[in-house]
This record gives structure tokens, sequence and C-alpha cells, in this order.
């Protein structure tokens, strides 16, 4: 042990700056595993430094998610990553929390209370759009079968305004995707067109609050009373999923009165991302069905091998306890007054920023006072079309601001989309608008390009 010791020391390993180590002018093993290690050091700042060339989180205006939380938040997250959530045996607490919130979400969205509160926790929204419909789907067959009625073909109603995950729940569960298309003039969904692709066969209807191509609401009232009327008419019951993976954070703090949730009798199971507008970190979700009665039984495993009984009805076994933690925390911390006040802020800077791209010549906003923070916006004519090149422009002062066509039929419409997160102030706006201003410019006039660049000057 001595001599290795010494041996070490005398080749430098222990003494040697960390710069000064062999790994940080050899090649980095990239495709394969190395066969040798090396020091926690070497490894941590290699990698440490690559990914300065990731793009900057705080200027990251096209993600919703969440890149700033509190030092208390992130306290809690370190002192329990290495809790598996699946262990509720093992870590009773953790689990009564996540119970907790279910039943905080569950009483926010408007819960008949009287029933059993059901829901779990999930990576994100994806995970809990694809169990929701999934539930969906087994009830339509279930029932399907106890009336001795075909259960071969189920279909799932949508506009075209819908997340990618909604295309993939069909695509991987084998149900007919039926879409509503969008027209130039309107992005979200058509509740008259959704109802004459419904029939006996549709698990569900979709609605989203607040879709990601322009941040708008789809009419959940109009569609709620249509599918009742449905009801009466023909006698099949057509359920509601609504995607609330932004919205559902938001709706309830900015716009309590409006009602979309389970107050509308067809509403059965609601998502909502914690980590867009619940204010934490990657990944949790939440799925919220109205009553324990829509989500069918055979979808839900009891395992016992942890310990004690166990229900879970997820698609992934094992995952992070921190982040359902987290979500505690921002409820208690912040309460109804907490997230209002930080919303509030969200949204009124996404209409100081929609209201001052009203006033320009070169930009024209969507929707010049969004009513989620949110705000997609076009170039006027004759730049209409040139999204891209603005993208790319504000790639240069460090803002990753996307640039997109919209979903069919409205594909001849390209947006730019700024997601106001908590931590996009006026002031940092205010810069934003000065950088759209330049890169207006040289889109006018690329001779600009070199002079106007902020790399140059
Ligand atoms: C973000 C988003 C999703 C996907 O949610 P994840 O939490 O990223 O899995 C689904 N639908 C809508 C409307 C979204 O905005």
């Amino acid at each position: 042990m001595l001599t290795r010791r010494h041996h070490a020391s005398e080749s430098g390993e222990f003494l040697a700056p960390t710069y000064g180590t062999r790994f940080f002018a050899n090649d980095l093993a990239a495709f394969r595993m190395p066969g040798n290690g090396m020091t926690p050091q070497s490894a941590y700042q290699i990698i440490h430094d690559e990914l300065e060339l990731d793009g900057n989180p705080s200027l990251n205006l096209a993600s919703f998610v969440t890149t700033w939380m509190e030092p208390e938040a992130q306290k809690l997250i370190m002192e329990n990553l290495q809790k598996n959530l699946v262990d509720q045996s093992e870590y009773p607490q953790t689990g009564l929390i996540q119970h907790r919130v279910i039943h905080m979400l569950a009483s926010l969205f408007h819960a008949p209370q009287d029933q059993d509160v059901t829901g779990t926790s999930t990576i994100g929204s994806s995970e809990a759009i694809l169990l929701g419909l999934l539930a969906h789907k087994k009830k339509w067959q279930n029932n399907r079968k106890k009336k001795g009625l075909p259960s071969d073909s189920p279909n799932l109603v949508v506009g075209g305004d819908v997340h990618v995950v909604w295309e993939k729940f069909c695509r991987y569960f084998d149900v007919e995707l039926r879409t509503v298309p969008l027209t130039s003039d309107r992005f979200v969904l058509d509740v008259a067109g959704a109802l004459s692709l419904v029939d006996e066969n549709t698990i569900a209807v979709g609605a989203v609050l607040g879709t990601t191509f322009t941040g708008q609401v789809d009419p959940v009232v109009e569609l709620n009373d249509a599918l009742e009327k449905l009801f009466r008419d023909k006698g099949y019951f057509v359920p509601i999923h609504v995607d609330g993976a932004s919205g559902g954070f938001l709706l309830p703090f900015l716009e309590p009165e409006l009602v979309w949730d389970f107050r509308l009798s067809h509403v059965r199971s609601i998502n909502v991302s914690g980590h867009k507008f619940g204010l934490v970190y990657p990944g949790i979700g939440w799925l919220l069905f109205r009553d324990r009665s829509d989500l069918p039984d055979d979808l839900v495993f009891r395992v016992n091998y942890l310990g004690a009984e166990e229900e879970t009805y997820t698609l992934n076994f094992s995952s992070n306890a921190a982040f359902v933690i987290a979500q505690y925390y921002n409820l208690l911390r912040l309460g109804k007054k907490g997230y209002k006040q930080i919303l509030e802020n969200c949204r009124e800077n996404a209409r100081f920023f929609a209201g001052k791209l009203s006033e320009s010549s070169f930009f024209t906003p969507i929707d010049p006072s969004p009513s989620l923070p949110i705000v997609a916006f076009s170039l006027r004519a004759p730049h209409a079309g040139r999204e891209m090149e603005i993208s790319s422009e504000l790639r240069k002062f460090g803002w990753i601001v996307p640039a997109y066509t919209l979903p069919p039929d409205a594909q001849g419409l390209s947006v730019l989309r700024v997601v106001v997160r908590e931590q996009v102030s006026k002031n940092m706006l205010e810069h934003l608008l000065e950088h759209l201003d330049i890169s207006s410019q040289i889109l006018k006039n690329p001779s600009l390009s070199v002079k106007g660049s902020p790399l140059v000057c």
C-alpha cells in the first residue's frame, strides 16, 4: 500500500492540477467505455465544460419547463434524490406526501369530494396522457363487451392542436386517431367538427388548455354541452380527457371562474405537468380521475414484494421521489396566493410583450392579450414566412425562441413562440424586444448582419 501510494504521488497523479492531467489533452471516450477510469475531478470538469455548450436554460423561451426553484426546494430535492417513489412501504411518508398532492390537485380541479380521489404522479404529462387515455379505452372496451357489442375498433377524437403524445397514444395502443383540422384562422378545437367525428366507438374526446402551438384554450364547456346532448339523443356517454399540461396549473389561479374541469359532467380525467407551471424541475406530472370508477380495476396492479400491498398505475415502475416532494414543497410554501402572484406576473409580462409586438410594424401576435403566459407571433408582410431566420438571429444573443409552422390546415402560418416562465421578467422581455428589433433590421438589410452581430461588437 505504502509503496503504491508513493508511486502515485511521484507520478504526479495526486498533485497534478485539474487541467494538468492527461485527460484534457487526450481523445475523450465517446462511444466506447474506456478501459480505465479517471479521477472524479477530471470527469466532473470535462463533462461540466462540455455542457457549457448547451443553451442557457434561463434564456430558453422555447420550453415550458421550470428553470428555477427556491434554494430550500433544491435542498429537499438533494436530500431525497436517492429515494425510489415506488417503494412506498420503505418510504411511507413519501407515499403519504404523494397522496396529499393528489388530493390537493383533485380539489383544485373540483373533483367530487364524496368520491374516492384517484390519481397518480407520473414522469410528466406524456405518461399521464397515455395512462388517462388507456383507462378510457379499457373502460369503453369493458362496456362494449358487457353489452355483447364489438370492441375492436376504438377511435379518439381530437383537434389538430393537440400535442404529439396524443398521436403517440393512438399508435402505441392501437386506436384510430380522428383529427379535426385547424383552419387558417382557427387554431383550437372546432366542437361541431369534433361531434361529426364522434360515434359509439369513440373512447374519448381531447381538449387542451394552453395548446403547444399558440397557447390558446380549447372550448371545453361548449364541447361538454355537445357531448351531453349527444348522450341524451343517442345514449352513448363519451368522456373528455383534458390536457392541462400547462393550463392545469394556470387557470385555477388566473381564471378561477372559468369552467373547464371536473365541474363539467363529461370531464373524467385531467393531466397536468408539475414541471411546467407547477413550478417544479423536470420530470413530474399528474393524472387525476374524476372518481375511482373512471379507472378500470383491471389496469391497476397490486404488488406485495416490497413489504406491503401497493397499487400502481404507471408505465414505469421506479421513479424519483424528489420531484413529488418538490411539488409538495411548492404547494405548501406558495399556497394559492403565492401561485397566483407568480403566475399573474407571468401573464402581465406576456401581455406587455404581446402589446409591444402589436405596436411594431414588423411583428404581429396571434393574440394581443393572451389569457395564458404564452405568446405566439408572426412576421407581418412582406416578411411573413421568415420566422426561422429571426429565430437564428436571436440565437446569436443567447435567446432560444423556436419557430415552426402550425399543424394542418393552418400550415401556411409560421410562428415564433415565447413561453413567459417565472424567470422571464419584464426587464428580460425589454431586452428581448430590443434584440427582436435588431434581428428584424438584419432581415430587412442583411449587410447589417456582420456589423450588428453581438458576436462582433
Ligand atoms: C408539454 C405538453 C405535453 C407533454 O408534457 P410533458 O410533461 O412534457 O410530458 C402534452 N400536452 C401539452 C399541451 C403540453 O404543453
